[in-house]
């Protein structure tokens, strides 16, 4: 045991230290913001490893994201100046993947399986829904993976569904068809899709104890951070855990830490319930609570407390600081969000030549649609920035059919990443070839892979066949490949042997140069995981990128200031911060102000927004926004008028009721862009900007002024945008971040593929991809 001088428990307060050193079966540690949490349960764990209790293997920590995950390893290690390995400190998802990844052979799946995104998901769905015309039945894509994600999430699998679900619906009955469907068609690929890494480690321990008692011995010591977002699934898989052994060996001492304030993951299945009944689920659970903030002033605790009260049904607390008042929350009400960017970018170049440091300060918003504005300013004025979390960058489509190429290697019984990669790039396989391949696998019950050795036999053309052919022995040639080189020597000879970048970069589309450099980048990331991983196998590879992609990213890059959306900062602290965009429709949001509990949920983000600052406080808002297409005016969301006005020095307010409704200031003719400080010049915006800035340079590069566009805009190559729901016709008038006004002349095409021929007024004729263009109508 640690003694009681031992600098592990230097500087905690007396209910800090208790939390650190009780030891029982049981300890719950609730607590409000900043109040120390995540940090007393990383001495906790330092404390069980110093005072020789456990082993590092025995002691399982869950975070919620990789990023705090990573984090928590770092300080543990720091404080016990020693390696921690063995010692699982991850997410929910990770730790589950490495358990079926090791177990997968005892219910029918392999460890190369692969893990499906929520678009590869979609992807199978779509067509399940296709083929059993289920769409006739009322049955949507997002419709259907939105229950199934709730059923597994509640661990409701296709047959215990089947027993309570109202058969005498015809709906009800399609839709059981389509997740019964949907769930083979994962088995045979070898695959789990993201809620599947929970729900099926927990079956797989109800369905094995002898497996299960494999980590009920192997872990003594269990420590959740965040449990108030746990869901049903992640709720059950730590019971499972903390049984007693089949051989009677007593269960692992569970510690879980939380605030039922800052729940905010109800719409993914969390209950927040879960903190209340921790007492009852672990009777003689010792309870903790911490009332001292050691992270903001007391105006901004004061600020989080006041909005917070107003949601009901929760314990009062109190949280108090011995920092002292420190300076008011800045307000501001911009005629615009490009108004309302220039805001935020003034202040952080004010608090950047006071001093503080770029990493130091963060910006966060509801939605990922508002980063554009912001964006746009902080590359107009040359100001560093990162976005985290949300960087679609494995989504895109190229990347995608790349990665397609690695799984198909690693998992040759993915069938929804073989018909990915059979044509891609063109090579003659056609829809009526890829039926007649299937329908020969599925005669000989052999996979899809497989039947494409047999392409000699199956009387196709010379050249189908001859390509059919080639592509097998590419893959071939590949997976011979993984045995002895590293994943970028893979993936180098996959591009190389299909021409698949060369092809890119001689294709007339110019966003096709944007496409090759996101493969580069890709290869890139391969040359850095075999560095960092010299032991890293193809599928530690895929396993990081689905987990990576799906959360966080890791990497850390300084000199930045990071940008995300509220939901991302959850657990983070920065000593100054943003929140932007505090308007009805986006906080709360729309989606969710009409959901019975949704004003209280968004209610808790925005305190969870409040939370994160140590020093100083911005919130700012537009009185017009440009969403879907179209430029609304904004109301100030509900939320403000509950911080105490004494807190709040507005620079701009949004006044009270009269002039900030649908005619307020500003918002004719030229005032809307040409207001407030500065207001907002095309000059220099990037069509394709963004903060994919993971790779050395990226927006560290950037320094005083704007540069040319040539020579960093093509770096910056997947800015996800979406204007998909544009109405645009001959006649409109449109803005373009590069070319200035124009008029379109004609729109062509159909739907993702919409095209806008546009005279732009300096720039000439231009046609322009209207789903991803960077326009806007006026
Ligand atoms: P959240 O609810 O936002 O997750 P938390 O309760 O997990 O917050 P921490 O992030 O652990 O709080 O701590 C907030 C800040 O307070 C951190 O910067 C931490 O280092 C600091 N801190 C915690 N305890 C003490 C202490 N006893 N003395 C000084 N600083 C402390
Ligand atoms: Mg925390």
């Amino acid at each position: 045991l640690l003694t009681p001088s031992d600098p592990l428990l230097d500087g905690l307060n007396p209910e800090q230290r208790e939390a650190v050193e009780y030891r029982g079966p049981a300890l719950l540690i609730v607590a409000g913001a900043g109040s120390g949490k995540t940090s007393v349960l990383t001495r906790r764990i330092a404390s069980l490893i110093r005072g020789q209790e456990a082993w590092p293997s025995q002691i399982l920590a869950i975070t919620f994201t990789n990023k705090a995950a990573a984090e928590m390893r770092e300080r543990a290690e720091s404080m016990l100046g020693a390696a921690t390995e063995g010692m699982w400190i991850s997410t929910f998802h990770s730790s589950c993947v490495r358990i079926l990844r090791r177990e997968a052979e005892n219910f029918g799946f392999t460890k190369n399986f692969t893990i499906y995104d929520s678009h590869d998901s979609r992807t199978l769905i779509k067509r399940i829904i296709k083929e059993h015309e289920a769409d006739t039945y009322g049955l949507t894509v997002s419709g259907v993976s939105g229950k199934i994600s709730r059923l597994k999430n509640e661990l409701n699998d296709v047959e215990s569904y089947a027993r309570n679900a109202s058969m005498s619906d015809p709906s009800e009955r399609k839709f059981l068809e389509v997740y019964r469907t949907y769930t083979r068609a994962l088995q045979s690929a070898n695959a789990f899709d993201f809620d599947d890494l929970l729900a099926q480690t927990v079956f797989l321990f109800r369905a094995f104890p002898h497996v299960a008692d494999v980590y009920r011995r192997k872990f003594r010591h269990i420590l959740v951070d965040e449990y108030q977002d746990t869901n049903h699934a992640q709720y059950s898989l730590i019971h499972e855990l903390t049984r007693e052994t089949e051989d009677g060996l007593p269960g692992a001492s569970l510690t879980v830490v939380g605030d039922s304030d800052q729940s905010i993951y109800a719409f993914r299945g969390a209950d927040m319930r879960n903190i209340g009944e921790f007492e009852r689920d672990f009777p003689g659970a010792k309870v903790v609570m911490l009332e001292q903030n050691y992270r903001s002033t007391q105006n901004i605790l004061d600020a989080a407390n006041g909005v917070i009260s107003n949601n009901f049904d929760r314990k009062d607390k109190k949280l108090w600081t011995s920092i002292g008042g420190g300076e008011k929350i800045v307000g501001f009400t911009g005629y615009s969000a490009h108004d309302e960017a220039q805001f935020v970018v003034d202040e952080i170049s004010a608090l950047r030549a006071a001093g503080m440091d770029y990493n130091k300060m963060a910006v966060f918003y509801r939605t990922n649609a508002q980063t554009r504005a912001l964006e746009e300013i902080f590359i107009r004025s040359a100001l560093p920035y990162r976005i985290l979390g949300g960087t679609k960058f494995y989504e895109r489509a190229e990347i995608k059919d790349v990665l397609s190429y690695l799984v198909v290697i690693a998992n040759p019984a993915d069938t929804l990443a073989v018909r990915r990669i059979l044509n891609v790039p063109k090579r003659g396989i056609g829809p009526a070839t890829e039926t007649q391949l299937q329908n020969y696998a599925d005669q000989n019950e052999i996979s899809l892979r497989e039947s494409l050795r047999s392409a000699d036999s199956l009387g196709f053309g010379p050249k189908v066949s001859g390509a059919i052919s080639r592509l097998s022995s590419l893959l071939d040639e590949a997976t011979a490949l993984v045995e002895l080189g590293s994943v970028g020597d893979v993936l180098a000879k996959l591009l190389e042997e299909t021409s698949y970048t060369t092809l890119l970069r001689a294709s007339r589309d110019a966003q096709d140069e944007a496409r090759a450099e996101n493969v580069d980048e890709l290869l890139a990331v391969t040359k850095e995981f075999d560095k960092n991983n010299p032991d890293g196998t193809l599928i530690d590879f895929l396993t990081e990128v689905a987990l990576v992609a799906a959360a966080d990213d890791l990497d850390d890059a300084s000199g930045t200031v990071s940008l995300m959306t509220l939901h991302t900062a959850k657990g983070l602290e920065y000593e100054a911060v943003f929140i932007t965009g505090v308007e009805e429709e986006l906080l709360p949001h729309r989606m969710s102000a009409g959901e019975p509990g949704g004003p209280a949920e968004e209610r808790r983000l925005f305190y969870v927004g409040i939370t994160r600052a140590r020093q100083r406080l911005f919130i700012s808002l537009a009185m017009s926004r440009a969403q879907f297409g179209q430029t609304n005016s904004a109301l100030p969301s509900r939320y403000l008028q509950e911080i105490p006005a004494e807190l709040m020095d507005w620079r701009q307010s949004p006044g009270n009721g009269a002039g900030f409704g649908s005619d307020g200031r500003g918002l004719s003719g030229s005032g809307r862009f040409g207001a407030g400080s500065g207001g907002y010049g095309r000059s220099g915006t990037s069509s394709e900007s963004n903060g994919w800035g993971t790779t050395e340079g990226g927006w560290n590069s950037l320094e005083a002024a704007p540069r040319p566009k040539a020579e960093w805009a093509n770096r910056i190559t997947n800015k996800v945008r979406d204007n998909g729901d544009l109405e645009l016709a001959a006649g409109d008038r449109i803005r373009h971040a590069d070319f200035g006004d124009g008029s379109v002349s004609q729109v062509t095409g159909e739907g993702a593929k919409r095209v806008a021929h546009v005279k732009f007024d300096v720039a000439g004729a231009k046609k322009l991809l209207i789903k991803i263009a960077p326009i806007e109508k006026i």
